[in-house]
Parts: structure tokens; sequence; C-alpha cells
């Protein structure tokens, strides 16, 4: 990521991952994103005036989607949704061709989501405008690492110190990348749970403890934050059959006991009940946020839309 002024709280011109985020640049986009959360309707003031915001999604979304227009639209900004399906793409035109034709609109930023892991990263390269990563491959979402930051500090008033168990497909999941970059620079004690099949070769380089069980990989963990079987992104069978996934895998009450009485249980949806989630336990108004996560997608994509907007937040300050 390209470095600004020293004194600059965030540096960046696109936000392509949380991998080589600082902890200091992490707190500033959880910081802000905490005060657009906390704010009413009506508060907000309409930094993005006058700039335009285009979603470029190659992939299916719901949230990730809705949450940048929503938040793009609460600062103030103009916002064109585009869909892969409904675009020149279904004509053949190539990921390039596609964002040079958008660059020449002069955009301000580009929130894009594609199937390929690194085609953001190149995508960012050939235009002029900031670029945003909604997810690209099994590489990194990092707004949803955020969004998931922002939920547990809301509940447990830091990140520091919890030990969170990320358990199901680690190998497919740019969730589950993304969580593990920004949780270890905050100083959270991460351990993935999964599959053999399903956990990437020397996972414990990423500085994780790996297990291969529900109930040890779930003891004494404060966070309990479980994915999604990421079909779309396989080839060939991982797993014998769901019955026996769910049964070895799927987060119902007898595996979380184990855990903390007061651990949370997340997941960044889409959820498939009854395969990677007992439906009960996803429900549990106690223990589940999942739908709190749902509720910090605005205001951290406002944060991110304004942190990568550096004159609407120096008129801001103004
Ligand atoms: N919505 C998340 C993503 O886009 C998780 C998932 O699809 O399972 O990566």
């Amino acid at each position: 990521m390209d470095s600004g002024a020293a004194n600059d709280p965030f540096p960046h011109r696109h936000l392509l991952g949380i991998e080589g985020l600082s902890r200091r640049e992490i707190l500033y986009l959880l910081d802000h994103a905490g005060a657009y959360a906390d704010q009413t309707r009506g508060q907000t003031e309409p930094r993005l005036r006058g700039r335009t915001v285009i979603n470029l999604f190659f992939e299916n979304s719901t949230r990730t989607r809705t949450s940048f227009e929503l938040a793009a639209k609460r600062l103030g900004g103009d916002v064109i949704n585009m869909q892969a399906q409904t675009s020149s793409i279904k004509k053949g035109e190539t990921l390039i061709d596609t964002a040079m034709t958008l660059n020449a609109m002069r955009p301000d930023v580009l929130v894009v989501r594609h199937p390929e892991s690194g085609a953001v990263q190149l995508l960012s390269e050939k235009v002029d405008c900031a670029v945003i990563n909604a997810g690209d491959g099994s590489h990194e979402h990092p707004t949803q690492a955020l969004v998931d930051a922002l939920t547990i500090r809301r509940r447990k008033g830091r990140l520091e110190g919890l030990v969170v168990a990320i358990c199901g497909d680690i190998s497919h999941s740019r969730v589950a990348r993304s969580n593990i970059y920004l949780l270890n620079t905050m100083g959270a004690q991460v351990r993935v749970v999964a599959p053999r099949t399903l956990v990437p070769a020397a996972m414990e380089r990423f500085g994780v403890e790996v297990f291969y069980d529900m109930k040890r990989g779930l003891a004494g963990a404060d966070i309990v934050m479980m994915l999604r079987l990421q079909t779309e992104r396989m080839h060939g069978s991982f797993v014998p059959s769901i019955r026996e996934y769910f049964h070895f895998f799927g987060l119902d009450y007898a595996k979380l006991s184990v855990a903390k009485d007061d651990a949370l249980i997340m997941h960044p949806g889409p959820m498939n009940r009854g395969v990677e989630i007992d439906t009960e336990v996803a429900d549990d108004i106690d223990r589940s946020v999942i739908r709190q996560q749902v509720e910090m997608g605005v205001a951290v994509r406002m944060a991110c839309l304004e942190a990568l907007n550096r004159d609407a937040r120096a008129s801001a300050a103004t």
C-alpha cells in the first residue's frame, strides 16, 4: 500500500487488505466506525458530498454491497451499483477493460468484489481512484474483519488477550485470513479449528494455534467465529457428508459448553443452518452477535470511505 505523510492517521490510497495495516491504523478505523455506530439518523455530516462511489461486484453479495451503498449515501455521496451479470463483462470485456471504462468516468472510490485472489490489487494498479477490496477469492475481506472487531470490542470492551476460535472452512475463507491478521495485530490469541482437509498447509506460520477437534479448540474461548463451507471455491470434495460435518464441526450447545460461559457466537453470513451452525445456537439472543455484526457493517464502511477520501477528512477538520 502507498504511504503518505508521516502524521496522516491513515496514509493509504487503497484498502486492499488488513495485512500491512498497523495497530494505530486499525484503531483509527475502529474508533471512527464506533463513532458512526453511535450517531443517530440525521447527525452525520455529508463528508462525501459531490463524490462518486462505484460498487463493482463480480460475485454475489447481500450484506457487503448494501452496506457500502448505505454508507456512501449516509455520507452524502453518489452511488452506482454494477453487477457483473448485467455489465459488459458478460459480453467478454476483461476485468481491466471494465476498470478502465469506469475509471474514465472519474469516480472517487471503486468498491470491488472478485472471485480471484489478487484481482482487486491488480485493478487498483490501473485506476486513478481509491479502491476498496470487498472480498477477493480466498484472500482478504478487510471490511468484514473490521466489522467483526468492532462487534467484539463493543461487547467485550477490548480485543487484546481474548481467545478467538475461528472454525470451519479456513482454506477457502477470506474472512478467516483478514480476521487472523487483524486479531494478531491487536493482541488477541487466535485459534483455527477445522478438519485437516480445510486447513491450509503451514497454517501456524500465520501465528495461530491449529486444532482439528472442536472441543479442544473451543475450550476456554471468548469468541467462537463460525465460517460457511465455501463450496463455490472448492474443486472436489473436502468433507465426507454434510451430516458428518455437522456432527464433528457444526456448532451446537454441546460443543459450545467448553467455551467460556460468556463466549460470543459470530458468523459473517450467509449462514447455512444445520451445516456449520445449529439454528438454536445461531438465534440465541444472549450469546449470538450475528445480527450485531450486520448492524456494524454500515458504520465500518462509512469509516473506510471517509479514511480514503483524505480531503473530505481534512475539510471536516477545518
Ligand atoms: N460473506 C463472506 C464473504 O464474502 C463470507 C461467506 O461468503 O461465507 O467472504
